[in-house]
């Protein structure tokens, strides 16, 4: 029976439900409790901050209890664009937050106790054309090259030991990748961030933001389904669902779709044979497939089924163009069966790469292009620190946060459908 829910879901119990009271006053107020959100809101109260978390929905009702729980060393954007565009420099410092940012979650997961089945197994990027495994080899030479990281490549001929797939050309191991359960990681996030003094106020939709002084000190007027608060520091964390609330950052982002199909448990032997060192795995296209095994040995099998946010409709769609698509490259999972396909909605920019600071008088940190496990948990400590005047170490700051070009963009993803031909050519032709 196809349940139209996420699967991690079922694996975190509900916790108990949160008074809903909201203070007059706080330090910072966070608009929504997802990794960025809570991260920022842990990070603020270990530093002797009152903090108020504000969300529409529960804790993690977003991306982050939904998504395919990879952390994934490097950014969407290539290590080679990242040169060309800002330098070595700058480039090794975006690709070290993003090493970074896996060793984050791992200290966070241990000194927090959060039981999340967090494992080092790394990733294996599969080529699905000869001249994505050419790119493979030049990207692991430079990795080595220039920013001292070694990764592997392996060839068609070995790619047996890594997926039992006969359908690429090769892959790229990078041992330093790791895996987790989302829905329990950002639970645990939640609870850390309560112990250390931050409130999380659920089911509360902030309406409006507008800039208000008391006595004489700057801040800010926040309205919510709940109420009024002040804030003397506001920090927007709403990445995919940034709304209208604040729409300086809505013309920055961009909503997409991903989906997710989960088989039920597999057999031991079949799943050792799918993916025998139980890697994060995606492939090399722009509408690219990413799949990975469950603790329990189901296959998680993801991709851009349709490029518009989740909706009931595009959620059954996807549970069948996933299928086929899971078949093609794994024809021995025909028997079996699908239990779950969700959907959840990702947080694009216009330059590919996540950013995070103050815009407007209020901090910031989005923008992950499906890296965000990791580096949401990363950047929303780190714009955090910038709150209580720490150094700022944070090479995203220094990049601005583009808006569209002639202000084409004002928060509707109108050129969704156009995008997603443009990638799907792109695709055909390379
Ligand atoms: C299907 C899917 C698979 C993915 N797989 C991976 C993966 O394997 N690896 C990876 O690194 N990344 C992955 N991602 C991306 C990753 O999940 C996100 O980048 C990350 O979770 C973003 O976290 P966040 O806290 O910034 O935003 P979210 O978790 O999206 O949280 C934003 C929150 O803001 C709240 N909110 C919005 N507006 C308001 C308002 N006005 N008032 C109050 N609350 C508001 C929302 O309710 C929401 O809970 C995936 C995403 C999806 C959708």
């Amino acid at each position: 029976m196809l349940k139209p829910k996420s699967f991690w879901s079922e694996t975190v119990s509900s916790d108990t439900p949160r008074p809903t009271g909201l203070p007059q006053s706080v330090d910072v107020a966070i608009i929504g409790a997802g990794l960025t959100g809570l991260s920022a809101a842990r990070t603020l109260a270990n530093s002797g901050l009152s903090v108020s978390v504000l969300e529409a929905e529960g804790i993690g009702w977003g991306a982050s209890s939904r998504n395919g729980g990879m952390l994934l060393t490097g950014l969407k954007v290539p290590v080679g664009k990242l040169i060309n565009k800002f330098g070595l420099g700058l480039a090794r410092e975006m690709y070290g937050a993003s090493l970074a940012s896996i060793d984050c979650v791992e200290r966070i997961v241990r000194d927090e106790q959060i039981d999340c089945a967090f494992m080092r197994s790394g990733h294996l990027a599969v080529a699905c054309k000869q001249l994505h495994f050419d790119d493979f080899q030049r990207a692991a030479e430079r990795l080595a090259r220039d920013f001292n990281h070694e990764v592997r490549v392996t060839s068609r001929q070995d790619l047996g030991t890594e997926i039992g797939s006969e359908v690429y050309f090769g892959g790229l191991v990078d041992e330093s990748s790791a895996g987790l359960n989302p829905a329990q990681y950002v639970s645990g996030l939640g609870r850390a961030a309560e112990k250390s003094g931050a409130q999380i106020c659920e089911q509360t939709c902030v309406k409006s933001v507008q800039r208000e002084k008391k006595a004489a000190s700057p801040g800010f007027r926040v309205e919510t389904s709940r109420g009024s608060l002040w804030a003397r520091h506001l920090f927007a964390a709403t990445s995919g669902y940034t709304g209208q609330a604040t729409p300086t950052l809505r013309k920055r982002v961009i909503p997409i779709g991903s989906y997710i199909i989960v088989t039920e448990p597999l057999p031991e032997d079949l799943a050792l044979r799918l993916s025998p060192r139980n890697r994060m795995i995606y492939d090399s296209k722009n509408f690219l497939h990413y799949f990975r095994l469950t603790p329990d040995r189901r296959m998680l099998f993801g991709g851009r089924a349709a490029f518009f946010p989740e909706t009931p409709s595009t959620v059954r769609k996807s549970a069948t163009i996933l299928h086929d698509e899971m078949l093609s490259i794994f024809p021995a999972l025909r028997d079996a069966a699908v239990e779950y396909v969700w959907g959840g909605t990702l947080d694009f920019t216009f330059d590919m790469l996540p950013h995070g600071g103050e815009i407007d008088g209020m901090y910031y940190a989005m923008g992950y292009a499906g890296h965000g496990v990791a580096m949401a948990t990363y950047l929303g400590a780190k714009t955090a620190a910038m709150i209580v005047g720490a150094e700022n170490h944070n090479p995203f700051t220094r990049v601005p946060f583009p808006r569209a070009p002639f202000g084409l963009y004002n928060g509707t993803p109108w050129f969704l459908p156009l995008a997603g031909a443009w990638y799907k050519l792109l695709d055909w032709i390379r």
